[in-house]
């Protein structure tokens, strides 16, 4: 087994009694989790789990999570982790989609009504104890499936990445060249492992490295701060709201962050005041830029350049290259705005059963089109400065505003709709939706918001609503975004 599912095993050779992971008051060896993945994958088969087969997992961080990430690799079934935010129709079209036969759930999800055969939390440590030790020894080559991790789209529906083993080994290189992870790092992961950068940037390095993983299932201040100074956790990744709200809090200037010697943060534009508050503490604040579909390293910025160069998302990782192109196709100079494209053996190989969209965005020879918008200097350092299309990102999730419009026109007060972003000093983005209702209709803000609950993760539902007479459209009838952003993109 080439891939990922083999690691804990081949981990074990090195450092079997070395803390693998530890979650509240669990803890477990290297060689517990290598026998506990070996176990999971034998009962996982017995439950008729094959090669290529779909394994979904819904929940947040625990160890069943990571667990069930390295079985699935060490059958050579493919993982599905599943965004806990999203809404219940959301997550049946996900799991339709991604034909998973079966669903694991985490504590606290119930998985009423979604398909395929689940597993609940309380049955998990009764199917690992079911399972024989005996490692599999499947043949899983680098380049077989490895995960499918959803996003949203332009056209309002779900999709989903594919990665490889080999797309996550080449970023797992790509990142080492400049986080050098050490045999001894404490790695706190508490933004959510069904985002690709908790999981790709911090669990499988430090799982390479044989440090030690401590896990918590969602982020939450106090804990951190708690965590970093009794564990003297040594690296951490977030988004920028997370090192935002970190900064904001009380206990800031006191803490004891000396252990802290690498701080991750991507997903959204990182805004530099918050680089610099970091910095100004001595910490080392990195900032990279990437995406799912590239495993998700693209651009870093390295830690001897972070002062010089800060406001860039740094340059092409080392084994991958970035090209900005302007709008007529040709290469664009230093100084001037093109799109962001990258190539390298962390890109997606395309979407799951969707030929059209890949195309679309993947070239022949594999390019990757972003839909962001970045500028480069002189030395080849990108800003990202903006995005193509009206996708907007609330608290390091993507919104898509053509997902959040269809679920408001199922209101039968709304005539026309339309959703952007605006800035919010918490989250970086918020939604708002401008809407004309239909001639008689009545329809409160609050009684769209409530429309939208149940039906939409919470992140997308909009935090503005302001009623307007028009919306408008050029002569095809199509939304003029860019005309409606700048009329009415002020917060409120
Ligand atoms: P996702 O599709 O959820 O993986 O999100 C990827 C998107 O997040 C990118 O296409 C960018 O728009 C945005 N993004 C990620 N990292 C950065 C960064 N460092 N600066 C600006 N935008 C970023
Ligand atoms: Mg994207």
């Amino acid at each position: 087994n080439q891939g990922l599912g083999s690691w804990p095993a081949r981990r074990t050779r090195m450092t079997p009694d070395g803390v693998a992971l530890t979650y509240r008051d669990d803890r477990r060896t290297y060689r517990e989790l290598a026998t506990r993945v070996d176990r999971l994958a034998s009962a996982l088969r017995a439950l008729g789990a094959r090669r290529g087969d779909r394994i979904a997992y819904l929940g947040a961080n625990h160890p069943a999570l990571v667990e069930t990430f390295f079985a699935a690799g060490a059958l050579g079934a493919v993982f599905v982790p599943l965004n806990t935010r999203l809404a219940a129709p959301e997550l049946d079209y996900v799991l339709r989609d991604a034909g998973a036969e079966i669903l694991l759930l985490g504590e606290g999800h119930d998985g009423a009504g979604l398909p395929g055969r689940h597993i609940g939390a309380g049955e998990y440590e009764d199917l690992v104890a079911s399972g024989d030790p005996a490692p599999l020894d499947e043949p899983v080559a680098q380049d077989d499936m490895c995960l499918i991790m959803y996003t949203s789209g332009t056209t309002g529906r779900p999709k989903g990445a594919v990665l490889t083993h080999a797309n996550l080994i080449w970023n797992t290189f790509n990142l080492l060249v400049d986080v050098p992870f050490r045999h001894d790092e404490v790695t706190l992961i508490s933004a959510p492992m069904f985002h690709i950068a908790a999981l790709a940037q911090t669990l499988v390095p430090t799982v390479l490295k044989g440090g030690r993983v401590v896990l918590e299932p969602s982020f939450d201040v106090g804990r951190t701060f708690d965590l970093v100074e009794a564990e003297r956790v040594t690296v951490m990744f977030g988004v920028p709201a997370m090192f935002t709200f970190l900064a904001q809090s009380d206990r800031w200037p006191h803490a004891d962050l000396t252990s802290l010697r690498h701080l991750l943060c991507g997903g959204a534009p990182v805004p530099e005041p918050l680089i610099r508050l970091y910095q100004d503490r001595g910490l080392t604040f990195l900032q990279g830029y990437g995406m799912t579909e590239t495993a998700p390293g693209a651009l870093f910025l390295a830690a001897e350049q972070s002062i010089a160069k800060a406001g860039t998302a740094g340059v092409p990782c080392f084994f991958s290259d970035v090209k900005l192109v302007a709008p007529d196709g040709s290469p664009a100079a230093p100084g001037s705005p093109g799109e962001v494209y990258v190539q390298g053996p962390n890109v997606t190989p395309g979407y799951w059963k969707r030929p059209e969209e890949t195309a679309e965005v993947l070239s022949d020879d594999g390019w990757f089109r972003s839909g962001d918008i970045g500028v480069a200097d002189e030395d080849g350092y990108v800003r990202i400065s903006d995005r193509i299309g009206d996708m907007f990102i609330s608290g390091g999730e993507n919104v898509y505003p053509a997902e959040v419009e269809s679920a408001l026109y199922s209101h039968p007060a709304v005539a026309e709709v339309a959703v952007i972003g605006v800035p919010d000093d918490k989250w970086g983005e918020v939604g708002k939706a401008l809407v004309v209702l239909r001639p008689g209709a009545g329809a409160r803000a609050d009684e769209l918001i409530s429309h939208l609950y149940g039906r939409l993760a919470r992140y997308k539902i909009p935090k503005h609503v302001e009623f307007v007479p028009e919306l408008p459209r050029n002569a095809a009838g199509k939304l003029l975004k860019t005309r409606i952003r700048a009329l009415y993109g002020e917060a409120g």
